[in-house]
């Protein structure tokens, strides 16, 4: 068989996690909570598994669920959408990505995206025949450069990616980034995918903004979250993607193809969560702000160096001052003989810079975190 994807291996969370594993290390790496979900969603769950909730939920994903984002997102952001027109749930955001990159996408077009990048992107775009255009974003703090932008803007340029709270470096868009991205995708006619999966977790009381606040912008983009994130159950896989009604027709006919529809159970649960526990959104930027400090606080005797972190539940750390190893060899040694696993930087990168940073996830128990930086603070 000819690959589609000749570059592509395995992914290094897999990778990371399985060694982790197989090392009995405490895993930084791959981007989970170690902790449990609330049992009233537990609860929930187990009441309508219990309760009938078997079949098929319709193609675009329960309507309570999808009215309850709306609502969700009219309060954190102002932005009224229809749940019947331009919401669909979806399995994880990973579907997601992929589904409206290949409603975007066709032979030929080019995507900008901005490295270090999500894994999932440039496959999908590959998939669609279209052409990835990376531009590196740098320490420490990641900001994009508009101009920059620009002028990577072709006569095939098709569709703009952009991730904010950003994985792996935890920068946040101020409203100036919005307003830039939004000119440059109404001037030139282009798409947009807005990756919000983190959404919920931005720090410091900094202004929460995202593509739902900007007008213009919100009529061509596909933003995308997932409940994974927001409630600290990755292995549900349950997302959904906002866009408006002619961009979600398109994007449900290969939705439709892709999984029909999503976990009903979990749909319901999600769905009582959203309507009887907002709180639990609202609160997961202080519950995590919490734990970027104290992981902060235990490093500070360390000899790794913080980069920012504005958002997200990762932190970069650079290694320079303990190691000359590039970051793929370090997060192998730190895994192996010390028993952390993290993740490399350079794997997020086309081109990857000649830096020495790797990133925590600190989506953890107070006693994992606790563990880990003693090891951390010897090296
Ligand atoms: N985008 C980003 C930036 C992510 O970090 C993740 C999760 N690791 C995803 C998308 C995928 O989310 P899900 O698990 O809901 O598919
Ligand atoms: N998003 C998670 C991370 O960044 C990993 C998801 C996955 O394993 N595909 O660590």
């Amino acid at each position: 068989l000819t690959s589609k994807l000749p570059a592509v291996g395995t992914t290094i969370f897999s990778q990371m996690s399985q060694l982790a594993a197989q090392q009995q290390a405490i895993n930084l790496s791959q981007g989970f909570p170690d902790f449990a979900a609330s049992d009233v969603l537990i609860n929930r769950l187990a009441h309508y598994a219990s309760h009938g909730y078997n079949q098929y939920a319709p193609m675009p994903g329960i309507l309570p669920l999808r009215e309850h984002i709306a609502t969700l997102l009219q309060y954190c952001y102002g932005r009224s959408v229809c749940p019947q027109q331009e919401v669909t749930v979806t399995s994880g955001a990973t579907e997601a990505l992929l589904v409206a990159i290949s409603a975007v996408v066709a032979a030929g077009d080019e995507v900008i995206l901005f490295d270090p990048a999500y894994d999932s992107y440039a496959p999908a775009i590959t998939l669609n025949g279209g052409k990835a255009v990376h531009i590196a974003l740098q320490a420490p703090d990641y900001r994009v450069d508009w101009q920059q932008v620009a002028q990577a803007i072709t006569a095939r340029t098709k569709l703009i990616i952009v991730n904010s709270p950003h994985n792996p470096s935890g920068m946040v868009f101020s409203n100036a980034d919005w307003q830039a991205l939004q000119s440059l995708v109404v001037n030139h006619n282009l798409y947009c995918i807005s990756d919000e999966v983190y959404e919920h977790m931005v720090f410091d009381a900094a202004p929460r903004h995202s593509a739902n606040s900007f007008a213009e912008l919100a009529q061509r983009s596909f933003i995308v979250s997932s409940f994974g994130k927001t409630f600290h159950v990755t292995g549900w896989k349950l997302g959904y993607c906002v866009a408006p009604a002619a961009l979600s027709s398109e994007f449900r006919k290969i939705h439709q193809y892709v999984t029909f529809s999503s976990f009903t159970p979990a749909q319901y649960a999600i769905a009582d969560m959203l309507a009887e526990h907002r709180e639990q959104v609202l609160g997961l930027a202080a519950f995590y702000q919490q734990k970027r400090d104290s992981f902060a606080a235990l490093l500070a005797a360390s000899r790794f160096r913080l980069l920012p972190c504005q958002g997200t539940y990762f932190q970069l750390v650079d290694y320079s001052a303990l190691s000359k190893l590039d970051d793929v060899a370090f997060c192998r040694w730190l895994t192996i003989e010390h028993k952390v696993a993290a993740i490399p930087l350079s794997v997020f990168y086309q081109t990857p810079p000649d830096s020495r940073i790797i990133r925590f996830c600190f989506a953890k128990q107070p006693a994992t975190l606790q563990a880990a930086a003693e090891v951390l603070c010897k090296l």
